[in-house]
């Protein structure tokens, strides 16, 4: 098996903030993980994003430029219809052999879990990584805890060397941030300049579907 594991940052990156890259950065530190950020096509549970697939691939572009540890996937662009995140981990799990694969989710997003399309499926095929996130209730429902209790490990090296089934907590940099309030600074003609990637600014055009 790979010593190193793959992990996937699912999101609809609407737009790409300073959260998702210190968190993504953090637990490609804290794994010692290869990191695709991959955007969601058509967010199953979810409101359908401002900005159209291209211009959220556009600004992932320019928040990755300049490194290599974090890496753009667009393959769920590529699919039509939603996009179920059970689908793209058994297909990376067909081209990643034994690998580890660790499905990376904020704490919020791992709290809606039982939301998802097969998610109980999920842990046949990779691991899942909780990135802590401040403002989010701690409580997890009965149907999820029964799910996730007898899969917590608190060792990284397990699992490394199992390619999925466990849920490890990943205790990232508490950062207040979410594109809900960036899209509510831009259409408010505010400047949220530090709170977006420095190449989001370099091409005006590119946050151009949040201002009003
Ligand atoms: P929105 O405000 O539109 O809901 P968001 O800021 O939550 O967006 P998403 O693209 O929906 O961003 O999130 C993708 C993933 O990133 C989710 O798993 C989410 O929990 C996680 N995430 C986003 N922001 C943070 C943050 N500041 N800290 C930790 N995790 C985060």
């Amino acid at each position: 098996m790979s010593a190193r594991p793959l992990a996937v940052f699912g999101g609809t990156f609407d737009p790409v903030h300073i959260g998702h890259l210190t968190v993504a950065w953090e637990a490609a530190e804290l794994l010692d993980a290869e990191v695709r950020l991959m955007p969601a096509n058509v967010p199953p549970h979810r409101a359908a994003p401002l900005a159209s697939a291209a211009e959220r691939v556009a600004m992932l572009r320019a928040a990755l430029a300049g490194q290599s540890r974090l890496v753009l996937d667009a393959r769920e662009l590529e699919r039509d219809g939603p996009s179920y995140t059970i689908d793209t981990l058994i297909e990376l799990r067909a081209e990643q052999d034994d690998r580890s694969l660790v499905l990376l989710l904020g704490a919020d997003a791992f709290a809606g879990l039982p939301t998802w399309h097969c998610w109980r499926e999920l842990f046949d095929v990779a691991h899942i990584g909780v990135l802590s996130r401040p403002g989010v209730p701690a409580a997890l429902s009965d149907e999820l805890l029964h799910e996730v209790v007898p899969r917590r490990s608190y060792d990284v090296d397990a699992l490394r060397h199992q390619p999925a089934g466990m849920v490890i907590e990943l205790t990232v940099t508490p950062l207040e941030i979410s594109a809900t309030r960036i899209r509510e600074l831009l259409a408010a003609g505010r400047d949220p300049r530090y709170l977006l990637p420095v190449g989001l600014f370099d091409t005006p055009a590119l946050l151009a579907p949040y201002r009003d």
